[in-house]
């Protein structure tokens, strides 16, 4: 489900960037501001937005020079495992330049491109070039048993040895290999257990099924069943149950083998060459498929559904674990501001609401998941931080049987305290308290009661939803009864869209302050006797609350 992005720098290269978005799905052009007219979308810092990007996962296609990606993706690059296909197009759409991500598709795009543009594809990766694969990069649904010895055979194919396919595999089939009937190299495929061909190697086709009957099936009763019938672990596709069966069970056993559940009640699509039901340990049935299958026709999956912490705003203050659940989910639900944050990805979809109906959208998640999608929650900061974590706990609390085999997870993120306070320093440095002003789940004596004993207990005071356009009346109330227990000397951080581009943040004192400029984007961060306003580095305003409390 990954996105492409193509970035253009200038007017010039709009042409060839409108051909690659019409051979392409899920295509969003870029322009630069300023630069370009006529793009999807628009950025204005190059650099940043190439590593954000990056970072999201999303493919990118640069119509520019290939040093600029280059330089600008350098302070991002991590694992080559893991990033994305990057390209470099010239502006006339002649050359493609595949420049990262070989073993996550560039050589295959760049080859794909190359022949629509009918450009010439600069393919500098030896197998990619003369084979149209890469031997140590099969697709997701073949496992290479003996990744080791990739490179050694593909320059040996390379030098001119002959290759023998021992087994079935189109990708191999359709490559441009030298094959030959008894070639120097074998390349075996095969669901079997065995030692890898001497010279050659050994690839496993996730082309087994292992259906689960029993409630106390251990993943160690599946590796003794493997190993009876001779198979191998990597040749698992799934492990599958039926609606009705010990669905529990079967979630345990997949998630330790990490390999995909799927509930499975019809048998009639798979293309089956042996099912094999075993009796001891486990009732357990292994099913042998013609080829790997598309898990997506295999029954349904489970449902999961996390609820994700998206950080204030900016992508840089998202933790990988949350950016990468985001773009796995087939739904993403939440309230539109925060939906509206985060990169539109194909084939997801998108379920935003109002901030009111917070219980009805934790439901609705829930159905979905419990339906078999993949469901995202989304809250800004924190989840678990006056959002959408409670709610959606708050329903399993009311329904415990109705979403009872969904997968869920709770994904922290940056909460706008955290994001705020490290902006101006550390004013949450000693005890603080966390209150939220909104009385719409509380009374306000209630929150009265807590501002004054924080206050009495001299500790630091954040403030979450101060203040919205109708609801003005709490802030001054706050302010009335917190100048009752503390100075009106007392530093008071006003910030506001935390993270996102109007980001701005303004000292006050609790005499001083002025709710008229507080809205329900902004959050305060309310010093104790002892926080300080200090001049730091280049004179930029530190405010901090000592780590020791000497109460003198
Ligand atoms: N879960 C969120 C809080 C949601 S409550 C978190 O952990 O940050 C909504 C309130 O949070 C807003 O009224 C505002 O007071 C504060 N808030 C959320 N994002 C903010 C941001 N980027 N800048 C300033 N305040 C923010």
């Amino acid at each position: 489900m990954t996105n492409i992005a193509i970035i253009l720098l200038n007017e010039k290269g709009l042409e060839t960037a409108k051909r690659i978005q019409s051979n392409l799905d899920a295509t969003t052009i870029w322009g630069l501001e300023g630069r370009v007219t006529g793009a999807d979308k628009t950025f204005t810092q190059t650099g940043e937005h190439l590593r954000s990007l990056y970072e999201e996962g999303v493919t990118l296609v640069g119509i520019m020079a290939s040093g600029i990606l280059i330089r600008s993706l350098a302070p991002a690059l991590n694992n080559k495992r893991e990033e994305p296909p990057v390209l470099a197009i010239s502006d006339d759409g002649a050359l493609v330049v595949p420049l990262l991500g070989g073993l996550t598709g560039a050589n295959e795009l760049a080859l794909k491109l190359a022949s629509k543009l009918e450009a010439i594809p600069v393919i500098t990766a030896s197998g990619a070039r003369h084979y149209a694969l890469q031997l140590e990069a099969p697709p997701s649904n073949y496992v290479l048993a003996n990744k080791q010895d990739a490179k050694r055979v593909t320059s040996d194919i390379l030098n001119g040895q002959d290759v023998q396919l021992d087994g079935h595999c189109p990708w191999l089939e359709d490559s441009h290999l030298p094959f030959k009937n008894d070639g120097d190299i074998t390349l075996r495929v095969s669901v079997f257990q065995e030692d890898p061909p001497e010279n050659g190697l050994l690839y496993h086709p996730k082309s087994v099924l292992v259906e689960i009957e029993d409630h106390d099936t251990k993943p160690s009763d599946i590796k003794t069943a493997l190993c009876e019938l001779g198979l191998a672990l990597p040749s698992i596709s799934a492990i599958i149950t039926n609606e009705g069966g010990p669905v529990q069970t079967a979630k345990a056993c997949a998630k330790e083998l990490q390999v995909p559940l799927r509930l499975v009640d019809n048998y009639t699509d798979l293309q089956i060459i042996r099912r094999v039901k075993l009796q001891t340990p486990k009732k357990l049935s292994l099913i042998e498929l013609k080829a790997p299958p598309n898990l997506d026709y295999v029954g349904r999956s489970v449902g999961k559904l996390s609820v994700v912490g998206i950080g204030p705003g900016s992508a840089q203050w998202r933790t990988p674990q949350v950016r990468q659940e985001l773009e796995q989910a087939e739904i993403l639900v939440g309230y539109e501001t925060y939906i509206n944050m985060l990169p539109k990805r194909f084939g997801q979809q998108r379920l935003a609401s109002d901030n009111r109906v917070e219980l009805e959208r934790a439901r609705e998640a829930l159905d979905l998941a419990a339906k078999g999608h993949h469901v995202c929650v989304v809250s800004s900061g924190d989840p678990g931080i006056f959002a959408m974590a409670s709610a959606v706990i708050e329903a399993l609390d009311k329904n415990p049987v109705r979403w009872q085999h969904i997968e869920f997870n709770v994904l922290p993120g940056l909460s706008a305290m955290q994001g705020a306070a490290s902006l101006v320093g550390a004013p949450l440095g000693h005890d603080f308290a966390v209150i939220s002003l909104s009385d719409i789940r509380k009374p306000f004596e209630l929150i009265e009661k807590r501002l004054l004993a924080a206050a009495h207990s001299d500790m630091v005071i954040a403030i979450y939803n101060p203040a919205s356009k109708t609801r003005r009346e709490q802030i001054n109330q706050m302010q009335a009864l917190l100048l009752k227990e503390k100075s009106a000397q007392t530093i008071v951080l006003l910030a506001k869209d935390v993270g996102r581009p109007d980001e701005h943040t303004k000292f006050t004192t609790l005499g001083e302050l002025n709710t008229d400029e507080i809205d329900m984007r902004t959050m305060l961060i309310i010093g104790s006797s002892k926080t300080r306003l200090i001049k730091g580095p280049n004179g930029k305003p530190l405010m901090y609350t000592p780590r020791s409390y000497d109460p003198t």
